[in-house]
C-alpha cells in the first residue's frame, strides 16, 4: 500500500493520547485526577434532551439539508442578534457536526502550496495540521506569558504579505485561557482593512466562558469585514454538548456554495433529531450555563492560586475558556517532563505545552473543567511531587 503523502503531514490533538494513557493506568488500578481534556464536566440541560427526544419520537430521523435546517439556522440568527445585536441572514449560517468541521472546511477552502497561513503558537494543534496538510505555509504568531498570551495587532499585521490568504484567531484562547479586550481586536479589525485579500477565521467556540462580566469581543462589530469573515463557534462547550457534535458557522456569502460542497461530499448533512436540541439550547433559558460559569470562576481562582503557591510554577490568571496554562521551567523540568511526572508519579493528567505548538516548551494546560475537590486534590498530589 502507498498511502498519499499529504496523510503524513497531518498532525492530532496530544489531549486524547494523555486520556487514553490515563485510561490504561486506571485499568491498571491506579487512581488519576482528569484535568487533561477541553470539555466542562456539567450534563447537558434537561430542556436540550427533551427536545431532542421528541424529535426523534416526531420522526425526524432522516436526512436534512446539508447546511443545517432552517428551523436550527434561524435559531442561530436569532441568538447572533441577541447576542451581539448583529443581523445575519440564516443563507450565511452553516450548522455542522462540531467546532472542528468549520475549521477543515475554512482552511481547506485557503490552503495550497504557496499560500500562507497566520495562526496562534501556542494554539489549538489542529489549525497547524490542517495547514500543513493542505500544503500551504504555516505562519504561526507567538504569543507569550509576558504579553499575557493576548493576541497583539501590531505583530499579526507584520507577518501579513501578499501570500497570506487566511489568518486564524481564537479569543478566549485555547490552551492559554488568554482574553483579549475589545479594544485590541478593533485595533486589528481596523489595521485589516488595509488587507482586503485576508480572509479571516475567528474561532469564538468559548465566547460564552468569560470571567469578571466582560463583554465578547466578537468579530460579529466588524461588519465592514463580513465579506471574508468566518466565524467557528457552536453548542460543545457553552451548552455542555461536546459529544453530540454540533457546531454553527457564519461565511461570506461568496464561499457559502462552496461550504455546502465540502458538507455534501463529507458529512451530508447534520443528524436530524440533534438540531432540534440545538434550538432549544439557544433559545432556552441559560439557568445552568450562568451556573456553569460562577462555578468555573471559583475553579479558576482556587487553581491559580493553588499552582502560583507551587515552587517554581508560575501561573497568569486566565481570562476565558477553561485552562490555566502555567510555566514550570524553574521546578527545573520542561513542560513535558513535568507533564509525564504528573500522571505517572502523581495521577494527574494534563497536558504538555508541545501539543500546543512550538513556543510551549516551559508550560503545561490544565483544564479546571473538574471538581473543586479534585483540583485541590491535584495541587496537593503535585506539591508531594515537586518535594
Ligand atoms: N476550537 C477550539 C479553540 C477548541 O478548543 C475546540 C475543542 O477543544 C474546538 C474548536 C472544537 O470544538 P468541537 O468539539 O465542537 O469540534
Amino acid at each position: 500500500m502507498k498511502i498519499a503523502e499529504s496523510v503524513n503531514r497531518l498532525g492530532t490533538e496530544t489531549a486524547f493520547k494523555v486520556l487514553a494513557e490515563a485510561k490504561k493506568l486506571e485499568k491498571d488500578g491506579k487512581k488519576v485526577i482528569h484535568l487533561s481534556l477541553g470539555q466542562p464536566d456539567f450534563k447537558t440541560s434537561e430542556h436540550i434532551v427533551d427536545a431532542t427526544i421528541k424529535a426523534l419520537k416526531d420522526g425526524h430521523h432522516g436526512y436534512v439539508l446539508p447546511n443545517g435546517t432552517i428551523e436550527c439556522r434561524k435559531a442561530v440568527s436569532r441568538k447572533v442578534k441577541s447576542l451581539y445585536n448583529a443581523n445575519i441572514d440564516p443563507e450565511r449560517i452553516v450548522i455542522m457536526p462540531g467546532g472542528k468541521p468549520t475549521m477543515y472546511y475554512a482552511i481547506s477552502l485557503f490552503g495550497e502550496p504557496g499560500a500562507e497561513i497566520i495562526y496562534p503558537d501556542p494554539g489549538f494543534p489542529i489549525y497547524k495540521s490542517m495547514i500543513n496538510y493542505t500544503g500551504a505555509k504555516a505562519v504561526p504568531v507567538n504569543l507569550t506569558e509576558t504579553k499575557d498570551f493576548s493576541i497583539s495587532p501590531e505583530k499579526i499585521l507584520s507577518l501579513i504579505n501578499k501570500n497570506t490568504r487566511l489568518l486564524i484567531l481564537n479569543n478566549p484562547h485555547n490552551p492559554t485561557g488568554s482574553f483579549t479586550e475589545k479594544n485590541k481586536i478593533d485595533q486589528l479589525a481596523e489595521g485589516l482593512k488595509k488587507f482586503p485579500d485576508v480572509a479571516i477565521l475567528s474561532d469564538e467556540i468559548y465566547s460564552r466562558q468569560i470571567f469578571d462580566g466582560k463583554e465578547m469581543p466578537t468579530f460579529f462589530n466588524y461588519p465592514d469585514l463580513y465579506e471574508r469573515l468566518i466565524i467557528l463557534d457552536g453548542w460543545s462547550k457553552t451548552y455542555c454538548m461536546t459529544g453530540w457534535r454540533l457546531g454553527w458557522s457564519v461565511w461570506p456569502e461568496q464561499l457559502i456554495e462552496h461550504v455546502i460542497k465540502f458538507c455534501v461530499n463529507n458529512h451530508s448533512c447534520v443528524n436530524a433529531a440533534i438540531q432540534y436540541g440545538g434550538i432549544a439550547a439557544l433559545d432556552g433559558h441559560e439557568d445552568e450555563l450562568n451556573n456553569m460559569i460562577e462555578n468555573f470562576s471559583l475553579r479558576r481562582k482556587l487553581i491559580v492560586d493553588g499552582l502560583n503557591s507551587l515552587n517554581g510554577v508560575q501561573c497568569n490568571l486566565p481570562g476565558g475558556a477553561f485552562y490555566a496554562f502555567p510555566n514550570v521551567r524553574k521546578t527545573g523540568m520542561n513542560g513535558q517532563e513535568f507533564a509525564k511526572r504528573c500522571l505517572y508519579k502523581a495521577g494527574v493528567a494534563i497536558v504538555p505545552g508541545t501539543a500546543f505548538g512550538s513556543f510551549a516548551n516551559d508550560y503545561v494546560r490544565f483544564s479546571f473543567a473538574a471538581s473543586r475537590e479534585n483540583i485541590s486534590k491535584a495541587i496537593e498530589k503535585i506539591e508531594k511531587l515537586l518535594k
